[in-house]
């Protein structure tokens, strides 16, 4: 007898015959003699649909008004599925984040969970229930009610797992595993049977919607037994997350390729080259809460240089904002711009730290195309470069075959 922990996506709960269908998976695995945790996300579409609403009230909505409205998409989905379980005869009953007490802090709309308080759903469990969880919220400390970012149904279903010591986290989904590339940019791209852990956090963290990055760092931390599946498809094994690296030579160098439209870049023209420039620029906007991913700082020429760094697409004109208000003339610099027509695309592979070479095959392959780099950055087991987005599916195109990521 197992405890399993099975979260079940958008499309997974998009209408009641879907609900009904996941209750009479939820009953296979019971049978069996599991004791099993639901959790859901809201039907696919409701968190956009909730979001749109916000906004049309307020275009820039308050984040803990917009957390209120969207925390009740999983809502209604964890009683729909509580009530579907109960028509097929088994105990179950539903919980909110604040029931269970998922306690995270008040960053609204992106909100970390600090501890998962588990008694309740223990005790259920003890006595025969099925319990359902509503993913993508908590509360905090003050007992307001906190959203996890978009997504974040993966990362309360990891976090319960952990919580829990749950045998296996099932990730069920759309897709039937883990792809070496979005199959509707390359249709050749194919299943992984197993994945490091390693390489699923830098997938998710590049681009990859497959899995919430927090949810992968959290099964990390945690060693959670991972798995992702297709919850259309009754057979398939899906792909696991593993912690062990292949010592399979014919493994492929690349595992995978990322992408991500969601980067807009921001540069610093002409600021003095001296210490502490970085920090002038950069401590503002980490105080303002956006999150920077790539950083890029060319050597100085005549005494001063460029500063380029990406953020999120909507947190563009708020960052360019705060550079114009309160750092450009303080520090002197030239000119402030952004753009938000780049791309990023990301190759990720364990077999990289035994291969060298990678990086200039990847540049020359995007060369042959014309597709012109603006930005690199590199980690042990990623190269990254960021191109303009009309360029996007061909680089993955190019790179998917140079790569041999479609060979079986
Ligand atoms: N419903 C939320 C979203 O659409 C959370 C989730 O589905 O994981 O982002
Ligand atoms: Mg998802």
């Amino acid at each position: 007898m197992a405890l399993i922990v099975q979260k079940y996506g958008g499309t997974s709960v998009a209408n009641p015959d879907r609900i009904r269908n996941l209750a009479r998976r939820v009953a296979r695995y019971k049978a069996m003699g599991h004791k099993i945790v639901v959790v859901v996300s809201a039907m696919s579409g409701e968190t956009n649909r909730l979001i749109a609403l916000a906004k049309e009230i307020m275009p820039e909505p308050d984040p803990r008004e917009l957390d209120v409205m969207l925390s009740t998409g999983e809502q209604v989905t964890i009683g729909m599925t509580a009530l579907a379980l109960m028509e097929l005869g088994i105990k179950a009953k539903s919980y909110n984040g604040s029931q269970v007490k998922i306690l995270t802090d008040d960053a609204f709309t992106k909100a970390r969970i600090l501890s998962i308080d588990e008694s309740n759903i223990k005790r259920d469990l003890d006595n025969g229930y099925v319990v359902v969880v509503a993913g993508f919220q908590g509360v905090d400390a003050n007992g307001n009610i906190t959203t996890l970012g978009r997504g974040g149904s993966d990362t309360t279903g990891v976090a319960l797992a952990a919580a829990l010591k749950a045998d296996e986290c099932q990730i069920y989904t759309d897709v039937d595993g883990v792809y070496t590339t979005d199959p509707r940019v390359v249709p050749e791209a194919r299943r992984l049977d197993k994945i490091t852990f390693e390489e699923m956090l830098e997938l998710a963290s590049q681009g990859s919607k497959v899995l919430q990055i927090r949810s992968v760092e959290f099964a990390g931390k945690y060693k959670v037994k991972l798995r992702v599946l297709s919850s259309f498809d009754e057979e398939g094994e899906g792909t696991l997350i593993t912690f062990e690296e292949e010592k399979d030579m014919e493994q492929p160098v690349i595992s995978g390729i990322a992408f991500n439209r969601d980067e807009a870049k921001i540069t610093v023209l002409g600021v003095p080259d001296k210490p502490g420039i970085a920090y002038q620029i950069l401590g503002p906007i980490a105080e303002a809460n956006v999150d920077v991913d790539m950083i890029i700082q060319n050597t100085g020429a005549d005494g001063t240089t460029d500063f380029t760094f990406t953020v999120h697409k909507n947190e563009m004109n708020k960052a360019l904002n705060i550079l114009r208000d309160k750092v450009q003339a303080h520090i002197g610099a030239r000119e402030i711009s952004g753009d938000d027509k780049i791309a990023k695309v990301s190759i990720v592979g364990v077999g990289m730290r035994s291969h060298v070479g990678i990086a200039s095959k990847m540049f020359r392959i995007l060369a042959e195309e014309g597709i012109n780099i603006q930005m690199i950055s590199t980690s042990e087991i990623k190269i990254a470069v960021v191109v303009d987005e009309k360029y996007l599916e061909l680089a993955v195109r190019v790179l998917h075959k140079a790569f041999e990521l479609d060979a079986e």
